[in-house]
């Protein structure tokens, strides 16, 4: 369908995504580049969608931050290895399984351990991470530590870890190239598809408002997305640190996040999709926003204060507090628009 500027042309079009029929690549970008006016219809397209594959119900994934060393030196992050003004650190062993059992505590049932890419952490070393975890908390492990070989992927999952977090970052070669000096697109999708094959609850995703970034990229992401049948997809605003070669970009991207995000629920149907700590980050009601046009995941900071200032991917990250406190805080947020917390595991949901 080709967008004109008629109304019934565009209802129909969110009428044709909400359905599940498939939409081409040109729909996509038509849908990304509705007029201002029917943003609340595709938003509540994609709520509905949410409410019939996922239900009404909020799951939690704690993260624990466990190192911000990294060997890469992508372009828009705080964490990468030029950045000489971010003060180190890696968490020992006992301080990860610490926080992994308070996670326990607030009953949030899964944990995702993200880091730089930071070779410290040899094979064996996660492995024992991952093993303690299990044994010790019985947590549900999600592991976000970037690109590794694939015996590694295999000795994570033999040791137990059962998710895997690897954004694609953008559809486009080009961009990623640029964005991320020395690093192949193509085998980052590699890495995807080899993570899916092996039987991992596979996450991917993007950042919305890259410099360059065109509505036709976008879709491309959300096509990339919908081909890898991603199971997660974290899909987040690209915010500006002042310490990299992106320094000083505006980042007013909040709607055109959400309708990613939304056109993200309506071909992908039954993913679990979270409001982003990024979108909470650019607006302050970023996350209920995203939880009302198809998220139906948050993921709760629960790195020890000590070190979670110093993860300073962007800035402006404000989950502050206890454990308790951060729960707390949210179920009354999510109190205002009508949901509760889901303590299950969440796994990819078959609709019902
Ligand atoms: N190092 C691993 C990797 O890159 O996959 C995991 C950690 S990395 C900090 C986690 C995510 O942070 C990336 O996938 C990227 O999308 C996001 N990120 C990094 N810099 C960002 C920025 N300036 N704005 C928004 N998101 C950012
Ligand atoms: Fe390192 Fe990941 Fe940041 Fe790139 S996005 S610099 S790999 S932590």
């Amino acid at each position: 369908m080709s967008i004109s500027k008629s109304g019934a042309n565009i209802e129909n079009l969110i009428d044709k995504a909400e359905s599940g029929k498939d939409l081409r690549r040109e729909d996509i970008i038509g849908l990304l580049k509705l007029p201002a006016d029917f943003s609340p219809d595709l938003f509540a397209a994609a709520d509905r969608v949410r409410h019939e594959q996922v239900g009404d119900e909020i799951y939690l994934r704690g993260i624990i931050e466990f190192s911000n060393y990294c060997e890469r030196n992508c372009l828009y992050c705080g964490l990468r290895k030029s950045n000489s003004n971010l003060s180190r650190y890696r968490m020992t062993e006992d301080e990860i399984i610490a926080t992994a059992q308070q996670i326990k505590k607030t009953g949030v049932p899964t944990v995702v351990l993200q880091s730089g890419e930071d070779s410290f952490y040899s094979q064996d070393i996660v492995c024992r991470l991952i093993e303690r975890i299990r044994k010790e908390t019985d947590l549900i492990i999600t592991l976000s530590i970037g690109e590794r070989a694939l015996n590694d992927y295999k000795a994570f999952q033999q040791a137990g870890a059962n998710r895997y977090l690897l954004k694609h970052e953008t559809a486009s070669r080009e961009l990623y190239k640029y964005l991320r000096p020395g690093c192949d697109w193509e085998n980052r999708l590699q890495s995807l598809r080899l993570l899916k094959a092996l039987g991992f609850e596979t996450g991917t995703g993007n950042m919305v408002g890259l410099p360059g970034q065109t509505p036709e990229i976008l879709a491309d992401d959300l096509l990339v997305m919908k081909l890898l049948d991603a199971d997660m997809l974290g899909i987040g605003p690209f915010i500006a640190h002042p310490d990299t070669p992106l320094a000083g970009i505006e980042n007013d991207e909040l709607e055109i996040t959400m309708r990613v995000l939304a056109v993200a629920r309506l071909i992908t149907r039954n993913t679990n999709i979270p409001a982003t700590t990024a979108l909470a980050t650019i607006h302050p009601q970023g996350r209920l926003l995203a939880l009302q046009a198809g998220a139906n995941v948050v993921m709760p900071d629960f790195t020890p204060e000590i070190y979670k200032s110093r993860y300073d991917i962007y800035p402006g990250r404000k989950d502050v507090g206890s454990a308790e406190e951060i729960i707390s805080r949210l179920e009354k947020d999510f109190q205002t628009i009508g949901r509760t917390i889901n303590y299950g595991t969440g796994h990819r949901q078959i609709k019902k």
